[in-house]
């Protein structure tokens, strides 16, 4: 006698069987047969799997081998899918490294679209048609941006003796910094702070790369404080260098000590040593103009005369993943001919995203860069935008309201700065904010929320003004009853 489990398995076409329905047959027009083959043999071992494991019986596997066509669509569209996708960050962080930290401008995404739809002169010099450099084009916008913030010397006569600088872009500000270590000071001795031996994220540790680098660190002073006395009597003959590290997430308070940059600067000019910062942030800004006081800034630590300074392109700048290595034109030469430059190069994407950034700042029009508009965004702007929100979800089935907030600008830039600002607030009536919130994220386009206090938080800071619509509406299909007649009584 045959089993029960058999008689299903019998219910169930073969692949060929499947691939020869017309609903099948039609995908056949916009996917090769592998890829539909591949579908349909995944839906039917799925629905094998259920027979032996008896979770299915013979009504619910009719309906199911019924549908396959639409189930075979489904699976293909799911693996056509870019697993890469956009999110609406809800979470007001302006920086957040998870959710691909700093949006482009629409400008730097025109320019990545026009120099990289066909060719470009990456590597050429179009008035030589010859072969030239690629990071010709970014060095010349950042020296010129940080000569308009005052952060090179005029070259006056009085002042030929000022060395002269040079800038590169390299993958990240890890990879800069790990370039720079590996560059100067390869089998020698770098002197740091203990208050700076940091971890920034993503594993990035300073100790590690320092041994990477070939570099042996010399660490002097406390957690807590360190005096310019420390480093002074660190310097041995071995010492190739002094390593600045800004403490870009964390702060240390109380009874802290550690000697300006200028201080340092000081004495490696009278100890023939390179001072080198990691900052990190990129900050061009003033950002005590949007109420974050004494945040380090790029342009300051190029200033103050580090002989190189290291700094991220997808942080405070507002542009893309990169590392800007600025510095003295002798170290950036030796730089430049260091083999992990070439392996750390970046490509044309990056230079155009860039290029577009950085002229944005020279052309005075920085509120077109994402991470410059957010920041500087009124909560009173806000507020007006989630109220619009809230309202149009009168009448679901969670309460909506408005919440005052604070937007944090995170991606290890400035540890624990944040800025006033709103949030829409829901609060689901079953009570389940985490569940609500994983409802949300699985939506067509997912929206990371915060969950704070049994409620979820969307604050609109770090949402494009241009997506509260889209916004709206996928709201409305997260939570029944949203904007109804009947709902609004
Ligand atoms: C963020 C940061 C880094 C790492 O920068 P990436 O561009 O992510 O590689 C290194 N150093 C400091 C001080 C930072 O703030």
């Amino acid at each position: 006698m045959e089993s029960p489990q058999n008689s299903l398995f019998r219910l169930l076409p073969s692949v060929h069987e499947l691939l020869d329905r017309p609903e099948v047959q039609t995908l056949l027009q916009r996917h090769s047969r592998e890829s539909v083959a591949e579908a349909a043999r995944s839906v039917l071992g799925d629905l094998r799997d259920r027979i032996r494991s008896e979770t299915v019986d013979g009504a619910d596997l009719l309906r199911d081998v019924q549908s396959l066509d639409a189930s075979v669509r489904a699976q293909l569209e799911d693996r056509m899918r870019p697993r890469l996708q956009r999110v609406i960050n809800a979470t007001g962080v302006i920086l957040q490294t998870n959710l691909g930290r700093a949006p482009l401008s629409d400008r730097a995404l025109e320019h990545i679209e026009e120099v990289s739809r066909e060719y470009c002169n990456l590597e050429y010099d179009l008035d030589a048609g010859q072969r030239s450099k690629r990071d010709v084009h970014a060095e010349g916008l950042l020296l010129d941006l940080l000569r308009r913030r005052g952060a090179m010397p005029q070259v006056t006569a009085a002042r030929q003796s000022e060395p002269k600088l040079a800038a590169a872009v390299v993958n990240n500000c890890a990879a800069a910094t790990f370039l720079t270590l590996n560059t100067v000071a390869e089998g020698g001795e770098v002197i740091v702070s203990r208050g700076e031996l940091v971890e920034i994220g993503g594993g990035f540790r300073v100790p590690e790369i320092l041994a990477k680098s070939g570099a042996t660190l010399r660490e002097v002073g406390t957690t807590n404080k360190t005096r310019i006395s420390d480093y002074a009597s660190a310097v041995t003959p071995s010492t190739k260098m002094i390593l600045r590290v800004h403490r870009s997430n964390f702060k240390i308070e109380g009874f802290t000590e550690q000697p300006s940059l200028a201080e340092l600067v000081d004495l490696g000019r009278s100890a023939s040593l390179p001072v080198f910062e990691d900052q990190g942030t990129g900050c061009v800004l003033d950002l005590a103009t949007v109420g974050l006081a004494g945040e380090s800034s790029w342009v300051g630590s190029v200033r103050a005369g580090s002989a190189l300074v290291a700094a991220s392109g997808d942080k405070l700048l507002g542009g893309p993943q990169c590392g800007l290595l600025v510095g003295e034109q002798r170290w950036m030469d030796l730089i430049r001919a260091n083999p992990l430059f070439r392996a750390l190069r970046v490509d044309k994407l990056t230079y155009a995203a860039l290029g577009a950034t950085l002229l944005a700042y020279l052309g005075g029009t920085e509120d077109e860069i994402p991470v410059l508009r957010m920041l500087r965004l009124s909560a009173e702007t806000i507020q007006l935008r989630c109220d619009r929100v809230a309202e149009a979800l009168q009448g679901a089935q969670i309460s909506a309201g408005v919440v005052a907030t604070r937007s944090v600008v995170g991606g290890g830039t400035t540890p624990g700065a944040s800025v006033p600002s709103f949030a829409v607030s829901l609060l689901p009536h079953d009570g389940h904010e985490g569940a609500l919130a994983a409802q949300l994220r699985r939506l067509p386009t997912p929206v990371v929320a915060r969950v704070s206090e049994g409620r979820v938080l969307l604050d609109l800071r770090t949402v494009d003004p241009r997506s509260d619509e889209t916004l709206i509406e996928l709201l409305k299909t997260a939570v029944p009853g949203a904007g109804t007649e009947e709902s609004l009584s």
